[in-house]
């Protein structure tokens, strides 16, 4: 099993590591601050030692930090992992605001805009999906996206902890929403997501529109 230190801290951007695991195409750490795709995040990319990291990837409770040729590692080992910063933080500020865009959709479209699926977030955009009855109104998502800036320039605190009763589930909240379940990685203010824009999607399909959200 594999300690994961981006839940908590996921500010982390360096280990000091024992190799448990090692494959032609992938390695397994006792302890990793990269962070493997789910939740619709895309995976952290960096370095282990020197071998560049592609992708981060998890199979149970094991996280695979996939490498770009052949794994040089041997069980045992001690490693140095650095995860692209650069990357991991655009995607804690989009990952963030696209909380924010959840909760203030259904205060503008109403209550029955709930998500259609899980979206899909790399460094550059994330796109969310949302049951929608009618025609999406453009005046509408501009009101989303006015509020969404607005909220996020206040620089609300945000908090991730345990769900009181769990081992396992995280919390995320920032003031004035109630808390979600999220795994995921989150910057501690809003102020650090800096400004953000909503665009309409191409159409997933029918009864469902796709948001498109990236920071500005
Ligand atoms: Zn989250």
């Amino acid at each position: 099993m594999t300690i994961l230190l981006f839940r908590l801290d996921p500010y982390i951007r360096e280990v000091d590591a024992t190799v448990t695991r090692a494959e032609d195409s992938f390695v397994v750490l006792d302890r990793t601050c990269f962070f493997p795709q789910g939740g619709g995040q895309a995976g952290d990319t960096g370095e282990i030692s020197g071998s560049k990291i592609v992708n981060t990837l998890s199979d149970g409770e094991e996280v695979r930090h996939i490498t770009e040729g052949t794994a040089p590692f041997t069980s045992g080992q001690l490693v140095h992992g650095a995860i692209d910063w650069q990357r991991r933080y655009r995607m804690m500020r989009l990952h963030s605001a696209s909380h924010i865009v959840y909760y203030v959709m259904q205060e503008v479209f109403g209550e029955r805009c709930k998500p259609a699926s899980s979206g899909m977030m790399d460094d550059v955009k994330d796109r969310s999906d949302y049951l929608f009855d009618e025609p999406l109104d453009r005046g509408k998502l501009a009101m989303v996206e006015d509020r969404v800036n607005h909220l996020i320039a206040s620089g609300m605190p945000i908090t991730h902890s345990l769900e009181p009763g769990s081992e396992e589930r995280l919390l995320w909240a920032v003031t004035p929403f109630p808390p979600m379940a999220c795994g995921g990685t989150h910057v501690r203010n809003t102020a650090e997501i800096g400004r953000v824009s909503l665009k309409r999607g191409s159409k997933p399909g029918k009864g469902r529109e796709r948001i498109e959200l990236t920071l500005a």
